[in-house]
């Protein structure tokens, strides 16, 4: 028989990053260490005390069924906590609080909740891919707002088309952003929900990175804006925070009507996230400051010491406030696609073109500095060596 998958899957751009993992294997196969600076996971650990917080909560049997499916209390209650400390602002944990099998899980699912066929999704370019495949996937029409260097990667929302403006229905957000590495402060916020309760659209905002964060930024929440909570949820991941990514545990938070909806699409979808895990995350929301410093510590050293060597080569990029990620533009003469593919080949190194993440990342290679230092001089001189 002929098999015949939906044509929605036909919609999702063609996968840049799987030609790059051909031809990493392909180096590799010629005996070549490779080095990648392609991965946004950290390689630092999940601290001691949540994984023995794990294991005593795996061995309790009450954690062995099937959990709430918008979290325990418990953890709703921690997440709740850390907000109200991190960021002054408080949540009720019954209602504006939902646990998420990692946050990229919640902003797959936000678009089935919120969006309908036809409604227009406000989405940045570049970006992180799920804001696309969400939207598409229940069957709304992606308009891209560029970021762009001059205005300091962080969308101008007064370009956008009256028209645009009054069909859309979302507008995601990402600061400190994957992949520029850009910050925004709490002005940007402001114009962002008055820009959302003027047209009535909702404001999401993927808060993944906030503290990865160096220099003494701190990365606002939108939810320290007046009215926010009329319009806007904000996910948060604790896979960056509290190198987590393999556990999948996130959670959102924000209006009401919007975590509900979420809710809704969840109980129809998921059973939630296993009880163990949940307090495991649990105890990192409650005690992990003295490791995420050191953490922090150690990713400001190799960003120090990546984009010394970069600039050194003559490839412009800033330092980032935050994320581990540096976002730099490519020589004169390449494209994204043409440098990352010469720099795996003769170097053996691989980075991110940054067109993966949409057209507006065209000029742009990201590197993740989720290696050791010794590792990353090392890129560096082998990239040097091929006298761009
Ligand atoms: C890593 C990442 C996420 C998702 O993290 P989870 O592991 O699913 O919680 C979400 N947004 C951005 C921008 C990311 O880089």
């Amino acid at each position: 028989m002929q098999i015949n998958l939906a044509k929605r899957l036909g919609k999702l751009p063609p996968y840049l990053f799987a030609e790059l993992d051909r031809l990493k294997k392909e180096v590799q196969a010629k005996g070549v260490d490779v080095i990648s600076l392609g991965i946004g996971d950290p390689d630092l650990p999940t601290p001691d005390y949540i994984v023995a917080a794990l294991k005593q909560a795996a061995e309790k049997p009450v954690n062995h069924r099937y959990p709430d499916y918008e979290g325990l209390e418990s953890f709703r209650a921690a997440a709740a906590n850390w907000y109200q400390r991190r960021f002054g602002v408080s949540f009720d944990p019954k209602t504006e609080v939902c646990a998420l099998i990692g946050s990229k899980e919640g902003i797959a699912n936000f678009s089935t909740a919120v969006i309908d066929p036809g409604d227009i999704v406000l989405i940045p370019d570049p970006g992180y891919p799920v804001y696309f495949s969400g939207c598409t996937f229940s069957g709304g029409e992606a308009y891209f707002l560029p970021l762009r260097k001059q205005n300091g990667f962080l969308p101008d929302l007064g370009s956008i088309p009256l028209e645009v403006a009054r069909r859309a229905k979302l507008l995601w957000v990402n600061y400190p952003n994957n992949p520029t590495g850009a910050v925004a402060d709490l002005s940007f916020f402001k114009t962002a929900v008055e820009f959302c309760l003027r047209n009535d659209i909702i404001l999401a905002h993927d808060l993944a990175y906030s503290e990865i964060a160096y220099d003494g930024y701190r990365a606002p929440s939108v939810f320290e804006v007046d009215r926010a909570r009329e319009c806007a949820v904000e996910f948060h991941s604790l896979s960056k925070t509290f190198s987590m990514t393999g556990w999948r545990v996130g959670f959102v938070v924000g209006n009401p009507t919007l975590v509900a909806g979420l809710g809704k699409v969840k109980t129809n979808t998921d059973s939630g996230v296993f009880q163990g895990i949940q307090e495991a995350a649990i105890a990192a929301l409650e005690g992990g400051d003295d490791t995420l410093r050191q953490y922090c510590a150690t990713y400001k050293q190799r960003r120090d010491v990546m984009v010394t060597a970069l600039r050194d080569l003559g490839l412009a990029c800033d330092a980032p406030k935050a994320t581990f990620y540096i976002w730099a533009e490519v020589p004169k003469g390449y494209t994204s696609a043409s440098f990352s593919e010469r720099v795996l080949k003769e170097a053996g190194v691989v980075i991110t073109p940054g067109s993966g993440f949409g057209n507006g990342g065209e000029g742009y290679v990201r590197l993740s500095i989720t290696i050791g230092t010794e590792r990353l001089k090392e890129a560096a001189a082998r990239i040097k060596a091929l006298k761009l």
